[in-house]
């Protein structure tokens, strides 16, 4: 735990002392003690009278009234409101840098851990812990000016020995460090403990849910009584400014503290481990008073905090410079009466208590230090995922690898089975070529003479439309094919690509025949050409050629993929471009013709003028006010204003079509990235990851870097999908905020039948 580890811790004295708060709450019951138990109007005091007892004679100076004032009395309070009256307070200073200890004293069923946990089924029910939890987080957010850390703990402590009620498998064993409390110059820490960061309210809570468990198995598998322990829970806020100086922050710690019960021991005669366990409590709960008496009492020097594991592990948390709140859990029956009476009489000690709560800031001297952590956990994190990458590069070659040794396998079966069939003559051995040469069979360049189709000959390729069933109609020959490879018909094959390379390397291939005469078998295959029996590439058995060892260029697969996977695309990509295509051609047109229309509307004006001009000219104006014209300009009139018309419509045609184009042209630009990018990715996966790898990374397969999350593995039994479907009911009347708090508690849940299931954790048995 490095929380005290801090240089320079510094206290800002608040001017003025502050009490203990004290309140009480009430177990509700139905069997009030109305006579003895009352409530005062300020619902501060709480009034107890005690009946005479007249068996003890005439004589009796017995007490029998009693007021106390605290605080508060909570009777029939709503969880909401104890949070709201007990503890909002000191959650909000602990951001401020105020410790803050909330502890809940009483006797055991009084509702100490209903107070301070809650229900862990009802999100109504929670108690102040999960809702200081939600509050520190609803802080933080509200703050962006400070970087806030919160951070969390749970301790258990159980007959003077501490237990870490979030170390990750308490039932599995011990853990590794014992869990003790160790005190240097800063303060004192509890060694052994874990402290959770965390960054989120869920986290939290499962945390908490977490916690809550392991105290539940714990006390199974270890045969104690959970109400005979002390359990702290302790959230660390740590909050440094965005804004101002790097080295001063705030450091608090928010304690909550559900305490073993408070019943006195010996009323029916205890012994063996209960004697010790009420033994242990009762020392620990006087001790606890003690030490809080003597941290109000200015003048007490000491202050015996050593005296037991619980004052101990509080040092820093009790009294003193921090907000302290106690909330006395009691009965409301007349038969717990004594205890109740002495819970209270408790409380009221307590109240007197004056503290002086201060804020803790700190001076970083080691903010160096921490910021060279930082970094090397940053830098841990990407070297993390540094290896994760080496990781799958590792993978992707070994996947690799293994496709080169099939290769190779399959080049050696290949080259066998034809040294089965055929004989390899080496290049160099003239002459065996020039037998062969002889018998016709190659010709001057060393190439072989005659037809693909031999049988069992893994060279060259059938033509689709050779396949049996449809006429053979062409026919190429070995030497066309050799010397042409890219010119294929019918499809590509890589593969044939591969065996070419084979044949022309060292060694020529030369069909053998058993009978000895070669000829003869190349006659008898043309006769017989068995076809079926060729390594095929149809495109319809095989409609993914195999991959060729290198990638083609991207031009030639931009060709393959647009009449493959792209093809769709591609169709619908032209099918736009002719549209746009054609729109614009009649764009073009339209705009031809209303240039038309102009030049003729131009030439009709200036025939227009002329007329008028020549009218005017003639003399032959008005009569009786009316302008007469000749018929020839009455029609260059009327021819004009059709031409507008004309244009008119023309004109606008032109801008829908311009509008259309527009749009086309979108969709084109569109589709056109559509199919360069599909083309890339196709690209890509088809000549670059392996396709063994493809298969592998696909969610689900075997090859996952790193750890595989816990929630892949744990499954939900049917029991938790009930739960979780019985949860999601309970959730929705509960608003949004209570999501975390079910989603914590189904993880937790999820975990822990995980963890028993594997780690055949026996079922806890119940007393
Ligand atoms: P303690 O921790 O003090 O031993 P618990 O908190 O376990 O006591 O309470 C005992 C029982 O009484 C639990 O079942 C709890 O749910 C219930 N209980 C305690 N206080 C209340 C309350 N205020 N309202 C409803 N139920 C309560
Ligand atoms: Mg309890």
């Amino acid at each position: 735990m490095m929380w005290h580890k801090n240089s320079n811790k510094h206290l800002t004295r608040m001017s003025t002392r502050k009490k203990v708060h004290a309140f009480v709450r009430v177990r509700p019951t139905d069997d009030f003690a109305h006579e003895m138990i009352r409530y005062g109007d300020d619902n501060k005091t709480i009034d107890i009278h005690l009946k005479k007892d007249t068996r003890r004679g005439v004589v009796n100076n017995q007490q029998t009234d009693w007021s106390f004032k605290l605080d508060g009395v909570l009777h029939d309070a709503s969880q909401d409101l104890v949070y709201e009256t007990v503890a909002k307070d000191v959650v909000s200073q602990a951001l401020d840098g105020y410790n803050g200890t909330i502890m809940c004293y009483g006797q055991t069923g009084a509702g100490k851990t209903y107070t301070m946990t809650g229900t862990t089924e009802n999100y109504r029910h929670r108690g102040i812990l999960p809702r200081a939890l939600q509050q520190v987080f609803r802080m933080i957010e509200e703050r962006p000016t400070h970087a806030i850390t919160v951070r969390v703990s749970y301790l258990e402590i159980y007959n003077e020995s501490l237990f870490d009620l979030l170390s990750t498998l308490p039932y599995v064993g011990p853990s590794a460090t014992p869990v003790a409390i160790v005190e240097n110059p800063h303060g004192v820490f509890i060694k052994g403990l874990s402290v959770h960061l965390t960054s989120q309210e869920e986290d939290a809570f499962s945390l908490l849910f977490e916690g809550e468990t392991n105290r539940i198995i714990a006390s199974h598998t270890m045969n104690k009584n959970s109400s005979r322990s002390h359990c702290i829970f302790t959230i660390y806020v740590e909050a440094r400014s965005r804004t101002l100086s790097d080295e001063k922050y705030i450091t608090s710690k928010i304690n909550l503290v559900d305490l073993a019960g408070s019943e006195r021991l010996g009323k029916s005669g205890s012994e063996g481990q209960v004697l010790k366990e009420a033994t242990y409590i009762n020392k620990s709960l006087s001790f606890l008073e003690q030490a809080i008496i003597a941290l109000g009492d200015q003048k007490r020097g000491h202050i015996p905090f050593r005296q037991c594991k619980l004052t101990h592990a509080l040092k820093d948390s009790l009294g003193g410079n921090c907000n302290m709140v106690l909330v006395t859990n009691i009965y409301g029956e007349a038969a717990q009466l004594d205890e109740t009476l002495s819970s209270l009489r408790f409380a009221s000690r307590m109240k007197l208590v004056t503290t002086e709560p201060a804020v803790n800031e700190k001076y970083d001297a080691e903010r160096m230090v921490k910021n060279l952590e930082k970094e090397l956990v940053l830098l841990k994190q990407e070297l993390a995922i540094h290896d994760s990458l080496i990781i799958n590069l590792r993978q992707i070659q070994e996947v690799f690898n293994q496709f080169r040794v099939v290769l190779t396998q399959q080049e050696q079966e290949v080259e066998a089975a034809l040294r089965r069939k055929y004989t390899l003559i080496d290049k160099n051995d003239f002459a065996a070529i020039s037998a062969v040469q002889k018998a016709g069979l190659m010709d001057a360049d060393g190439h072989l003479v005659g037809e693909s189709d031999g049988q069992g000959f893994g060279l060259g390729v059938a033509s689709y439309s050779s396949k049996p069933g449809k006429k053979t109609k062409s026919r190429r020959t070995l030497k066309e094919q050799l010397s042409s490879p890219a010119k294929k018909e019918g499809g590509s094959s890589p593969v044939s690509g591969k065996d070419m390379d084979v044949s022309t390397s060292k060694t020529q291939l030369t069909p053998l025949s058993k009978e000895g005469d070669v000829k003869d078998m190349i006659l008898r295959d043309r006769e017989t050409s068995n076809i079926e029996t060729l390594p095929s590439d149809s495109p319809k058995e095989e409609p993914r050629p195999p991959r060729p060892s290198t990638p083609p260029s991207k031009p030639v697969a931009f060709e393959d993929f647009k009449n493959e996977r792209g093809s769709e695309i591609n169709r619908i990509f032209k099918e736009n471009k002719s549209i746009l295509n054609e729109r614009r051609k009649r764009a073009s047109e339209t705009t031809q013709r209303i240039n038309a229309i102009k030049r003729e509307m131009d030439v009709t004006k200036e025939g227009l003028s002329a007329q008028r001009s020549l009218r005017e000219k003639q003399g032959e104006y008005e009569k009786k006010g009316l302008i007469i014209i000749d018929e020839e300009e009455f029609l260059l009139i009327l021819k004009l204003k059709d031409l507008k018309k004309q244009y008119r419509a023309e004109y606008q045609d032109l801008r829908d079509l311009r509008a259309e184009i527009q749009y086309c042209q979108h969709l084109v630009d569109q589709c056109r990235h559509r199919l360069l990018t599909e083309f890339e990715i196709w690209y890509n996966e088809s000549f670059f990851i392996p396709e063994d790898m493809q298969a592998a990374l696909k969610p689900g397969s075997s090859i996952r870097p790193g750890m595989v999350p816990l929630s892949r593995i744990v499954s939900l039994g049917e029991d938790d999908q009930d739960k979780f479907s019985q949860l999601q009911q309970d959730v929705l009347p509960e608003g949004p905020e209570s999501i975390s708090f079910y989603n914590a508690k189904v993880k937790r849940e999820q975990k822990h039948s995980y963890l028993k299931s594997t780690l055949g954790l026996p079922k806890a048995q119940r007393k």
